[in-house]
């Protein structure tokens, strides 16, 4: 199959398991994500699955990537923080419909490559950085939402601290690969709210940098 007719298999089965908003759409749809894994991958690039992308990371599969961008009801005014930058796709998902995307990864040569990848697709709202998100980006702070892209035993203390209030977080939470939920954080003016979403696998949040 081409890849545009794969890619149009799959805009359909996203649409089939309830992803809606177009903006998400059309951001799937213009992002070649055959660029964001290695060549041995690229004809499963538009299957509905997670790729591997080195240091034992991966790409989640485009439903969850499409779930968590629409759960986390982003506009183009909004400033918006990612931890985990791996690859850098799901980062360009985001800042093809935000104001200002900041994205934090803890594997430096994971994030060359996706700066890389950004300059390629002349994505120029985008300011990344090497280091550990669970503290999120202090100097940054507040943002209008947050958005975590590996799981935690809980929502680490500084990335609520830095939510705005009527901020929205998205973020796997669950203490190993196997009972994990997406959850959505709302901010309010006296506290949290806190919505379980779908039962999800991500690789694990890890404090620090590695050695
Ligand atoms: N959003 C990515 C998915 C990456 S998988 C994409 O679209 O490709 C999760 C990523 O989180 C991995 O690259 C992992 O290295 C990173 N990560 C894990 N713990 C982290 C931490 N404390 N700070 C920053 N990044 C972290």
């Amino acid at each position: 199959m081409s890849v545009h007719a794969s890619k149009i298999r799959l805009l359909m089965e996203l649409r089939r398991q309830g992803i809606t908003d177009t903006k998400v759409l059309s951001a799937l749809e213009r992002i070649p994500r055959e660029d964001f894994v290695s060549e041995t991958f690229h004809d499963q690039a538009y299957e509905n699955i997670a790729l591997p992308i080195g240091y034992n990371q991966t790409l989640s599969q485009p439903y969850i990537v499409a779930l968590m961008t629409e759960a986390l009801k982003v506009s183009d005014r909004m400033k918006v923080l990612e931890v985990g930058t791996g690859s850098g796709y799901q980062a360009l998902v985001l800042a093809k419909i935000c104001r200002r995307l900041y994205t934090i990864e803890r594997h430096k040569p994971l994030l060359d490559q996706a700066e890389l990848r950004f300059k390629k697709f002349g994505q120029t709202n985008i300011v990344s950085k090497a280091g550990d998100g669970t503290k999120g980006w202090k100097e940054q702070a507040p943002f209008d939402r947050i958005m975590v892209t590996a799981a935690a035993a809980d929502v680490p203390p500084d990335l609520a601290d830095q939510l705005a209030i009527g901020g929205i977080m998205v973020a796997p939470i669950g203490e190993d690969t196997s009972g994990q939920w997406l959850i959505r954080v709302t901010r309010t003016e006296t506290g949290f709210d806190v919505e379980e979403l779908v039962e999800v696998r991500f690789v694990p949040l890890i404090p620090g940098l590695p050695e």
